[in-house]
């Protein structure tokens, strides 16, 4: 057995984190929703959501036959919407292709919607003991920086040499137990000792062969050169508020930024949002601060824009929601966070008075 596997397995039993909600469930589902709803994000933001969506989709047949738009509003503030979607797809693939089980292999999980090779390794050996390393980002930088691999990650080939070296690492007759410690041993060790800044190498159970650490070169590892294009855009979005103080937000189409959630209409462009629609109650709208929101790959500048309409303003295709009261819609987090501070309650559940 290498020394780097007996080392994480040992000191995640030890001294890794013990007691979250997904740890000690061998069970699929439960697994994979944990491991799609932490990517991105950290356990912290990640548990309450966990345990919310497992009471209201027990099973991955419960959350196949839920409405999409039920999926979005739990999912709500996580952020990278993404995900939510193709977690619905993948539970509706599953029930109708595969009577609901979960492929056993990384190899075959890979092929289902939003699972990736890591997040398939990861549901492959936390509830089949396969032997097959994780490497998300934590992981690429414990890895890179023991090995001072100096290649650079963005780049495919680089990537998949750093996975074959962490598959060595594996003992050939690693057992399932000894495979959950050390797939969270290394989650854990990314996580919360070789962090990305300021690792705290002396409580590193691999420090003496680190090589990075023996170095002297930990800020030299991971080596990740792709810059991201980012630009920039503005975003005129019409907020219409009628005398009972109602919002109006329509369902965004289903590909692009923010698809599958609500959202306050969008406007081509300053103009059309200072032309205001029919029937409204003031001369002049409300210019709003604008809002700086970033995605992965782009920035949007949101203008929100807000006119008066009367009661009986006429609309069709959304839905005219309480900003007080529960909203039982996916929102966009800037736009859910907007809401909440003008309505001094946060938006969850419910209270749509029309569609
Ligand atoms: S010794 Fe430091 S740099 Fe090396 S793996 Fe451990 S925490 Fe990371």
């Amino acid at each position: 057995m290498s020394d780097f596997f007996r080392s994480v397995v040992g000191w995640q039993i030890q001294s890794g984190r013990h007691g979250l909600p997904w740890q000690g469930s061998h069970d699929p589902y439960r697994v994979w929703l944990s491991e799609i709803m932490l990517q991105q994000t950290q356990v912290s933001a990640v548990r309450a959501y966990y345990e919310r969506f497992l009471d209201r989709f027990p099973t991955l047949e419960a959350l196949a036959a839920a409405p999409e738009q039920v999926v979005m509003a739990l999912w709500s503030g996580l952020g990278y919407y993404r995900r939510a979607r193709h977690l619905h797809r993948c539970a509706q693939v599953l029930v109708a292709q595969r009577h609901g089980q979960f492929p056993r292999t990384s190899e075959e999980l890979q092929q289902l919607p939003g699972i990736g090779p890591s997040t398939a390794a990861a549901i492959a050996a936390f509830c089949f003991g396969e032997r097959i390393s994780i490497m998300d980002g934590n992981v690429q930088r414990v890895l890179s920086r023991w090995l001072a691999f100096d290649r650079d990650l963005a780049q495919a080939p680089a990537a998949k040499t750093l996975w074959a070296h962490a598959q060595a690492l594996i003992p050939k007759d690693a057992s399932h137990p000894q495979m959950v410690a050390y797939t969270q041993g290394l989650m854990d060790l990314g996580a919360t000792v070789c962090r990305r800044t300021k690792p705290h190498c002396v409580a590193c159970p691999v420090q003496h062969p680190c090589q990075a650490f023996n170095q002297g070169r930990l800020a030299d590892f991971p080596v990740k050169r792709r810059v991201l294009k980012r630009r920039t855009e503005a975003w005129w979005l019409l907020v219409l508020r009628r005398p009972d103080g109602r919002l109006w937000l329509e369902p965004r189409p289903s590909t692009g930024i923010w698809a599958g959630l609500h959202a306050f209409p969008v406007l081509p462009d300053a103009d059309q949002a200072g032309m205001g629609p029919e029937g409204a109650l003031a001369q002049a709208p409300i210019w709003h601060e604008p809002i700086a929101h970033d995605l992965t790959h782009r920035g949007l500048q949101l203008h929100l824009v807000e006119w008066s309409v009367a009661m009986q303003h006429e609309r069709s295709g959304g839905c005219w929601i309480d900003p007080a009261g529960d909203i039982g819609l996916g929102l966009p987090a800037p736009l859910r966070r907007w809401i909440r501070q003008r309505s001094g309650h946060p938006p969850k559940a419910s209270g749509l008075s029309g569609a």
